[in-house]
């Protein structure tokens, strides 16, 4: 029996928390039935809320908290294939196909988010450069539309629909089912290569250089040194470790994936730990424990793909008034706006802690997906930072200006306005939404915020 419960809901960044009665423990039968009972307020699907701020909030309505629909119903090791409930999270489908062999096609930075948050935010991983974000590796989904039924959506069957779900933040239904072409890999461990660059033009290079070379690759670019060391930062490359590159002892469970846990942050009842002056200390330190040049360095894919996983709940450190991310993405040949931008970011002093800069490959047919053809840079900041709003209201439009965008599944405070512009097809995403769901029955905070 499904319980429903009253429940305050925030994303991963702790801001804006609405109240909602929450579906705690969904069938697909008891998911129809919310549906076509949802009031006026509506509902929307929640996975583990790891987005940072508000499309997995519904206030006042209903919240289906898909967490417990997490079964595995088959995984083929023959063809790659697996079919999933969408509650599961990628690190449990991660540990389950390992053993296997495989290897979950597009993972983001972190493994605690649910396959039904990765196709409605079409999440990119390391490896987009080359192969794309993570609805492309999705034959087929069940979704559950306004109409309370349950339809079998593919990108050859029904690619209209299909591709507005792909990025489009649980307002075309709810999925139920995926099933996910996976990668073959011989072990859990990956071949790095790591090395720093000392600016910001050295990491942009070196970046360019390497996109063919390698299938996964990250920049960690330090965002709040000035003068010659701008941008100065710490490359981390590499693929997969072929069975015979292990050390003997590790040959001998090559895919065993023990993840270190680290501890977790208790909750810190002050905000403004990370501050300008903290921020540059850790900027500083990180850089300098990076070697200078290492090649070749066997890491386990936990330390290689999500090294803060092994942290839990670490976004208490930025404390009650929470933190935000704010990433975009610039076309290629727009290097000089992101030159601009990390001027401007370290000119201000925003403790950006964490900032990553990674390449794109092309983007694909998804009407909201984020991924297009360029440069990503991903930064958090506390929201406490003083004139943060106008910095980054500023930035918006050197983004826009430049013909990108900014990442739906991170943002928390963008202006509506700018949404049409940034994503050209939202006109053809609302026509669709509102043929497939005239009464708005998916609604969130985020689609009210910004007019999804
Ligand atoms: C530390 C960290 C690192 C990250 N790194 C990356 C990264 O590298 N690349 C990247 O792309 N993203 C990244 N993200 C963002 C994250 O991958 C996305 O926000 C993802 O959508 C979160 O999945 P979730 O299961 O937590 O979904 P939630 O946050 O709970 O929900 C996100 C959206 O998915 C919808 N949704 C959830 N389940 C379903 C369902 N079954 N059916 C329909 N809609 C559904 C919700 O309605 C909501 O609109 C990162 C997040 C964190 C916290």
């Amino acid at each position: 029996m499904s319980e429903i419960v009253v429940r305050a809901l925030s994303g991963w960044g702790r801001t804006a928390p609405s109240t909602a009665r929450v579906l705690t423990d969904p069938t697909p039968a008891s998911i129809q039935q919310a549906v076509r009972d949802a009031g006026e307020r509506g509902v929307i699907a929640r996975g583990l809320g790891r987005s940072y701020g508000d499309p997995a909030q519904n206030a006042g309505g209903l919240v289906i908290d898909m967490t417990r629909l997490n079964r595995i119903h088959c995984i083929d090791a023959g063809s790659g294939l697996a079919t999933v409930d969408a509650g599961i999270s990628l690190d449990a489908l991660m540990q389950a196909a390992l053993p296997l062999g495989l290897w979950v096609p597009v993972l983001p930075g972190t493994r605690q988010v649910t396959v039904g948050g990765a196709i409605a935010a079409d999440i990119h991983g390391k490896n987009h450069h080359l192969h794309g974000s993570f609805s492309q590796h999705v034959r087929s989904l069940d979704l559950l539309t306004a109409d309370g039924e349950i339809r079998t959506v593919t990108p050859h069957g029904e690619p209209d629909l299909f591709w507005a779900t792909a990025g489009g933040m649980g307002l075309t239904g709810i999925v139920t089912q995926a099933t996910i072409r996976f990668k073959k890999v011989e072990t859990a461990r990956i071949k790095a290569d790591i090395w720093r660059a000392p600016d910001l033009d050295g990491v942009m290079a070196e970046l360019a250089a390497t996109d063919d070379k390698y299938p996964y690759t990250v920049a960690w670019i330090d965002c709040l040194s000035t003068g010659r060391n701008l941008g100065r930062s710490v490359l981390t490359c590499g693929d997969f470790a072929k069975l015979d590159e292990l050390p003997a002892k590790v040959r001998r469970e090559p895919r065993k994936f023990a993840p270190l846990s680290l501890g977790t942050v208790p909750s810190v009842p002050v905000s403004g730990l990370l501050n300008k002056m903290t921020g540059r200390v850790f900027n500083e330190m990180w850089f300098r424990k990076a070697p200078v040049r290492k090649e070749g360095v066997i890491q386990g894919v936990g330390a290689f793909f999500h090294p803060l996983d092994g942290i839990m709940d670490w976004n208490r450190i930025y404390g009650p008034s929470g933190f935000l991310q704010w990433q975009f993405v610039v076309p290629f040949g727009a290097e000089d706006t992101l030159r601009q931008i990390v001027e401007r970011i370290s000119a201000h002093g925003a403790p950006a802690a964490l900032t990553v800069l990674k390449r794109f490959g092309a983007g694909n047919s998804g009407y909201l997906s984020f991924p297009t053809a360029g440069w990503t840079l991903a930064l958090d900041f506390p929201t406490n930072t003083a004139g943060l709003a106008e910095l980054l209201d500023g930035l918006d439009e050197k983004v826009l200006e430049a013909g990108g965008r900014l990442y739906l599944a991170k943002d928390s405070r963008m202006r509506p306005e700018l949404l049409a512009e940034m994503y050209p097809r939202l006109e053809a995403f609302r026509k669709l939404r509102a043929e497939i769901d005239p009464h708005q029955v998916f609604m969130s905070d985020q689609a009210r915020r910004l007019h999804l």
